[in-house]
């Protein structure tokens, strides 16, 4: 039988600064929540005043994880070390494997929309990819499939697979699902993923109720309102509805990778070692293999 997939925590984000003086929202790399398996951290960027995030994330090497940034309102300009360069805009994604070794700078422009909004997710890599070759995905937002339902639901399917239709992003060792989800007032969303894997939803935007209903009680679990992160026990469906309000979440789910983590900012390596060899790296210029 079927089992829903029930709240196990909820987590308010924290104002944190990062880059030369961006301000956002953390829920997931802070001392609350410091890693879930195989995801190390959640930012949501979103501001109307552009003092919050014109300064950027000016260039910076990465090691040993992937980065997942997903844009939602305005325009971050980007270049790396393997070469890319452009802008990813709203509902545009940037999926970016370090592997080995990047150095990137992730620069976010004055919005002509007055509103800037968007989240960044990194995910570890298992010990056996953490040096394999850097790689690079930008998907443009029409390449990002969507299922609508006749209710309103909508789902922007940007990795694992809704109701049959395949992400626009594959090929991730963690075997992410990665799902922008809008539910209208009294609507309701169903999906199942693989036992074992660790699931999170991230509620932005109205309220819902995540966890169905009690399988013995039928009690009803508690309105959830955003902005908030929500860790979804084990089981095998995820269930969300709302009542009088609308809601946005992203859905996230992975493969743990049961490995042991270091973590040095930008690095996320397995050994103390490995973190002193990119220290070294860095420092020789033999970063960017
Ligand atoms: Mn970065």
């Amino acid at each position: 039988m079927a089992t829903v997939r029930k709240v196990k925590d909820i987590i308010e984000p924290i104002y944190v600064t990062e880059g030369a003086g961006v301000l956002l929202r953390r829920s997931l790399g802070t001392q609350r929540l410091n890693y879930l398996d195989p995801f190390l951290l959640f930012d949501h960027f979103g501001s109307r005043n552009p003092q919050d995030y014109l300064a950027g994330f000016p260039m910076h090497p990465h090691r040993g994880i992937e980065t997942v940034t997903y844009v939602l309102d305005g325009l971050v300009d980007h270049k790396d070390s393997m070469g890319n360069a452009g802008t990813i805009g709203g509902g545009d994604v940037q999926w970016m494997t370090s592997g080995s070794g990047i150095i990137h700078e992730e620069m976010p422009k004055e919005s002509d929309q007055g509103i800037m909004q968007g989240f960044q997710l990194w995910v570890n890599l298992p010990a056996k990819l953490k040096m394999t070759q850097p790689r690079y995905q930008e998907i443009n937002s029409f390449e990002i499939p969507e299922v609508k339902n006749d209710d309103g639901v909508l789902v922007r399917v940007i990795a694992g697979e809704f109701e049959g239709v395949n992400g626009a992003i594959n090929e991730i060792y963690a075997d992410p699902e990665y799902l922008d989800v809008y539910l209208p007032a009294g609507t309701s969303f169903e999906q199942t993923i693989t036992r074992g894997h660790t699931v999170f939803a991230y509620l932005f935007e109205g309220e819902g109720i995540f966890g169905g209903y009690e399988t013995d009680s039928l009690e009803k679990v508690s309105t959830i309102q955003a902005t908030q992160l929500i860790v979804l026990g084990g089981g095998d469906v995820v269930k969300v509805h709302t009542n009088q309000e609308p809601a946005r979440f992203l859905l996230m789910s992975g493969k743990p990778l049961d490995e042991p983590i270091v973590r040095y900012g930008p690095f996320v390596m397995n050994t103390n070692e490995e973190i002193q060899h990119a220290l070294e790296d860095i420092q020789n210029n033999t970063f960017v293999k």
